[in-house]
């Protein structure tokens, strides 16, 4: 019995080996491959924002996209990702906008008249704006001088005011100098204007506080910066900051989840970490890689790269020396307190106006690139596999938080793959925050919808250049989404029809050689897929796989006809579906805790009522109509209950979403569609009808005015037809008895040739009357 054994089992071998994740990494500038340092575990922390202001459609690309590679990681390579993320909830820019915007809510609350005063105030504020701001994109010859008069500034800006309107080469000159010459420019001219509307009113007489507003809310944007020179030292709250970053943090999530960006899984606040801040800042000082000077504390870049076991700026060694943009406003006064031009700020004394925590070198606040380096290590230790972020934050930000965490884990990697997403250029004009002319994604939102923003970034690569662009969202996108929701409909329809039929067999299989060829191209595509997200994420190639794959099967669809092998088609279209959503451009994405609830749980009473109701009540009212026909029993009945038909399927069913199309067989293919792809078709077929019946009646119009004409002509009797009035006077003498002329009104005789052509023209006449008679004859019969 022990003697019969299993034959020898060989283990199979790969034909086709499955493709390895590779990232392009920016540490190394290439693809490499990802290896997580922890079986399936990464640990990932992205740069989060600086809350200040609306989030803009840079934003939406940087995290769009981060939330894109973190949904591929999580839901489509099953990798367990914690994704940590900061916000930077205080910082120079929130400072000086929570106390711009506190002095100038000041002082309208503090105006209750407009006076002399305070167009003198703002008066000074045009000036110095010009001066300061307006004269960097301006040549020398253009820019202000402080002698001149208000009247000399008034006239040498409406002279630039001119050149802007007229020159655009030189406008385009002033930009180069300066990018922000356009949003100065708008600015000085408004304010021109609220002080001119203002000096006016107070001539008038009127010295209102609605006035005095009025000029303070049209000068705001020069108002401010002069406003924040004089009294910034005075304004000491601490409140003000908190409160302005909370409001900006919330609306930051609340536009990053009506862009279907997850929520991190952990995510930190710098104000909450200010014990960790202290105790990191100090050990990177015992270790000696940061020294303090007059109650700032510097990171010794020099001692940093010198060190056997580091390196300093990893991903930008060329920039290595480059100032430090986070310190550049207080250049003047840190220059000389550091000891290189590289060593960046950990911890910086605080200035009058500013709020400020007790540390070992006073108060203070820490520096820009401290915190992501602290919050980072406190939740995820000292490394981590993925860290993400914008380009622009490459140099100097990443550089230094990389450097200050190897100088406080002292550990020569601190991140093993740095991602960085690409710029974003709105019609060729490069986004930034400085500058107004950002779109909000409030407005991009009512001009496009959260799936069509996500498709135009994923038909990109993550790190590449975005054009975003009005060709791009009306041409790709819309024909991609369009191709999509057709092939959804369809097969959803056919589905919806084999339903209905319920289960039946004709006799077939319906699996030969175009089905072997469609599931064999699907298990293909499956490969492709997956390589194409391999291959560093290379969304816009994963993304011609699916429109292919549902080219196919459209194409075998169609060449099918009736015989259609269902079950193919709906696993394609389950997979293609499956792998949209994992993009995260599907709908109603469900974090329930818990089992879930079953479809038909008790709580659906209402919602059941809730979705059936407007269909019962259409079937109601198309029922009560068919009855009432019946029961009438007129001779129109059948035509009659068409109509009723054709109103249901084009006038009734098309605002619940629902599409019949007839078919040969006289069964129409039910279709769910939104209601307004459906209105919007319909309504297109229907302008195409009418144009064609109004074509039909401008020709049976022009055909009905030709035979009116012609019954015009015809009412002539053609013996009266070249005797005055019908032919001017004197220009025949005498006729023959049919009325033709014989002569001409010199009385020479008409020659043979032009009798010949009067002749033929009485001919055609005499036709036109005996055809007008007798409509005449009918008229009467
Ligand atoms: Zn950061």
């Amino acid at each position: 019995m022990t003697s019969v054994k299993q034959p020898l089992w060989a283990p199979p071998v790969s034909i086709q080996p499955e493709p390895v994740l590779k990232i392009y990494n920016s540490l190394t500038r290439t693809k490499t491959e990802f290896i997580p340092k922890s079986g399936r575990s990464v640990k990932w922390y992205n740069c989060g924002p600086t809350v200040y202001d609306a989030s803009h459609m840079g934003h939406a690309r940087n995290y769009v996209t981060q939330d894109v590679l973190r949904r591929i990681m999580t839901d489509y390579f099953g990798y367990d990702v914690q994704f940590v993320m900061n916000i930077t909830d205080i910082d120079d820019k929130i400072i000086k906008r929570a106390r711009q915007t506190h002095l100038l809510e000041k002082l309208r609350t503090d105006t209750t008249s407009l006076d002399g005063n305070l167009i003198s105030h703002v008066s000074a504020a045009f000036r110095a704006f010009l001066q300061n701001e307006l004269a960097a994109g301006l040549p020398e010859n253009e820019r202000l001088s402080s002698t001149e008069t208000d009247q000399e500034l008034d006239s040498k800006f409406i002279r630039i005011a001119d050149l802007v309107q007229v020159n655009k080469e030189w406008r385009q000159e002033c930009l180069k100098r300066d990018e922000k010459f356009d949003m100065n420019f708008t600015s000085a001219n408004r304010t021109l204007l609220a002080l001119r509307n203002a000096e006016n009113s107070l001539k008038a007489g009127d010295t209102s506080q609605e006035e005095a507003h009025k000029l303070i809310d049209g000068s705001q944007d020069i108002l401010i910066l002069f406003l924040d020179e004089q009294y910034k030292s005075t304004v000491t709250d601490p409140s003000l900051s908190r409160n302005l970053a909370s409001h900006w943090e919330s609306l930051f999530f609340e536009d990053m989840r009506r862009l279907h960006v997850r929520d991190p899984d952990t995510l930190t606040r710098v104000t909450e970490y200010m014990p960790e801040i202290i105790t990191f800042v100090d050990k990177i000082i015992s270790n000696g890689y940061a020294y303090e000077s007059e109650g700032s504390v510097y990171f010794d870049t020099k001692a940093f790269d010198d060190a056997p076991n580091h390196d300093y700026a990893k991903l930008e060694p060329w920039s290595k020396g480059k100032r430090d943009d986070g310190v550049a406003e207080a250049s003047t006064l840190t220059k000389f307190t550091r000891r290189s031009a590289s060593d960046f700020a950990l911890w910086k004394a605080s200035k009058p106006g500013e709020p400020s925590w007790e540390s070992p070198w006073g108060a203070g606040r820490p520096g820009w690139h401290i915190e992501c380096s602290v919050m980072a290590s406190a939740v995820l230790g000292e490394n981590m596999d993925i860290h993400s972020g914008g380009i622009d934050l490459a140099f100097p930000h990443h550089d230094n938080e990389m450097a200050q965490s190897e100088a406080y884990h002292d550990c020569p990697t601190w991140v093993n793959y740095f991602v960085h997403t690409g710029h974003l250029h709105i019609e060729g004009l490069k986004m930034s925050k400085s500058l107004k002319n950002f779109i909000t994604i409030d407005e991009i939102l009512q001009k496009y919808t959260a799936r069509q923003i996500r498709l135009a970034f994923l038909t990109q690569l993550w790190n590449a250049k975005v054009d975003f662009s009005e060709s791009l969202m009306s041409g790709e996108v819309r024909n991609l989404e369009t191709t999509l929701n057709n092939f959804f409909t369809n097969v959803k329809a056919l589905v919806s029809q084999a339903q209905n039929n319920g289960v039946t067999s004709d006799g077939y299989h319906h699996y030969e050689d175009l089905e072997k060829e469609l599931v064999a191209k699907f298990h293909q595509s499956q490969y492709t897929f997956r390589a194409a997200l391999c291959d560093s994420f290379n969304t816009p190639e994963a993304l011609d796989v699916l429109r292919d794959l549902v080219s196919r099967t459209n194409t075998y669809i169609n060449s099918r006809g009736k015989a259609v092998n269902l079950g193919v088609v709906q696993n394609i279209a389950r997979w293609v579906g499956k792998m949209l959503r994992m993009f995260g451009l599907g709908e109603g994405e469900s974090s329930e805790i818990g089992w879930g609830q079953e479809g038909n749980a008790e709580g659906g009473a209402v919602n059941r009522e809730e979705i059936l109701m407007p269909y019962l009540r259409t079937l109601s009212t198309f029922r009560d109509g068919v009855r009432r026909l019946a029961i009438d029993k007129s001779d129109s009945a059948l035509k009659d209950i068409l109509a009723l038909c054709d109103k249901l399927r084009d006038e009734e069913l098309i605002p619940l979403g629902v599409a019949l199309d007839d078919q040969e067989d006289g069964k129409a293919l039910v279709k769910l569609a939104p209601p307004s792809d459906l209105l919007k078709a319909r309504d297109e077929k229907r302008a195409i009808a009418l144009a064609k019946q109004a074509k039909k009646e401008a020709a049976k119009e022009a055909e009905r005015l030709k035979r009116l004409e012609r019954l015009t002509k015809g009412k002539l009797d053609p013996r009266e037809m070249f005797r005055p009035p019908n032919v001017k006077e004197g220009v025949y003498g005498s006729y023959d008895e049919s009325g033709v002329p014989l002569t001409d009104g010199e009385g020479k005789e008409i020659s043979k040739s032009a009798r010949k052509k009067l002749l033929k023209e009485r001919e055609a006449q005499v036709k036109l009357h005996e055809e007008y008679l007798k409509s005449e004859i009918s008229k009467v019969g």
